[in-house]
């Protein structure tokens, strides 16, 4: 009876130890991660609360298996309980005061962090880092998304592709830190005409496309007049004026995304034909 009690107990155990070390084992593999999101004090003071709960059960183990080879079993039966209700309520209250402080420590410091990485994560693989405008990735999701929307609910949706004209002369005359102003600064110009609902994204250089949902071609070209408008009419500083060409495509049910783009490219090269700082329509 005893020794079943004992054998059952040291499974237990040693799959307490187990999980302690694995604990410990995977604190120390990601302590670099740990130091870098500020939580490695906290998950050490988890690692010193399993150790101590671990020690408990060693001495535990020990006392257990040592002491029949000593004593007589009664002797050493009447020892061990005596020695389970002094530090059995120890180890328990520890134990409980540590699953405690693990459960704040994860729902107060740990999983915050982790969001709000996760939401920082996010954002960072779907922006572009000079303009904070979606990215080409996140365009092409957008666009996949907007494209099936539009498809099964016959919805309107229009795309706005526009590129800086003679960019890189604005690179070469003034070098490129004012090359990136003026790129930013059109993306904050454009970002001006349109709806919280569009989706204004880098799609290359210095090219750029507006998704715009629930929008006909009559409205997106009026947005991208706008848009030239706001460009032309902008004092650039020392970089003087800079124009901007546009093509503007609708989207037709029989579209797919690149239809759709090569209609709204299709109608930017014929802008910049036609003589630049303009807008072309794909009819
Ligand atoms: P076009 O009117 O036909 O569009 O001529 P363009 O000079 O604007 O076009 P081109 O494709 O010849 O040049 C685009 C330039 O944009 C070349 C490239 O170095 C520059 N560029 C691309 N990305 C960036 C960027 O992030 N910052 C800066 N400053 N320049 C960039
Ligand atoms: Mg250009
Ligand atoms: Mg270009």
């Amino acid at each position: 009876m005893i020794w079943n009690s004992v054998t059952a107990m040291t499974l237990i155990d040693m799959v307490i130890i187990s999980l302690t070390l694995l604990a410990i084992r995977n604190i120390y593999m990601t302590r670099k991660l740990l130091k870098q999101l500020d939580l490695l004090s906290g998950s050490l003071l988890m690692m010193c609360g399993l150790v101590l709960i671990a020690m408990f059960y060693v001495a535990d183990i020990s006392v257990m298996h040592i002491l029949p080879t000593f004593v007589s079993m009664d002797y050493a039966v009447s020892i061990m309980t005596r020695l389970h209700l002094s530090y059995n309520w120890i180890a328990s209250a520890v134990g409980i005061s540590f699953i405690i402080i693990s459960i704040l420590y994860f729902n107060r410091i740990l999983y915050p962090k982790i969001r709000t990485l996760e939401t920082e994560l996010r954002y960072r693989a779907s922006t572009d880092s000079l303009t904070k405008t979606h990215n080409r990735s996140k365009f092409d999701e957008i666009l996949t998304a907007e494209v099936k929307r539009a498809k099964r609910y016959n919805h309107t949706l229009s795309l706005i592709e526009f590129d800086i004209d003679h960019f890189k002369a604005i690179n070469d005359n003034h070098g490129h830190l004012h090359g990136d102003y003026a790129l930013k600064t059109v993306v904050e110009l454009a970002r001006k005409s349109v709806r919280n609902v569009d989706h204004l994204a880098r799609w290359g250089g210095e090219e750029f496309m507006i998704i715009l949902p629930e929008t006909e071609l009559e409205r997106a070209e009026a947005i991208a007049e706008r848009i030239k408008e706001e460009v032309e009419n902008f004092d650039f500083n020392k970089i003087g004026k800079v124009t901007v060409s546009f093509g503007v495509a609708e989207f037709r049910i029989t579209d797919s995304e690149e239809m759709l783009i090569k209609r709204a490219d299709d109608a930017l090269y014929a802008a910049k034909r036609n003589g630049r700082n303009r807008v072309e329509v794909c009819v």
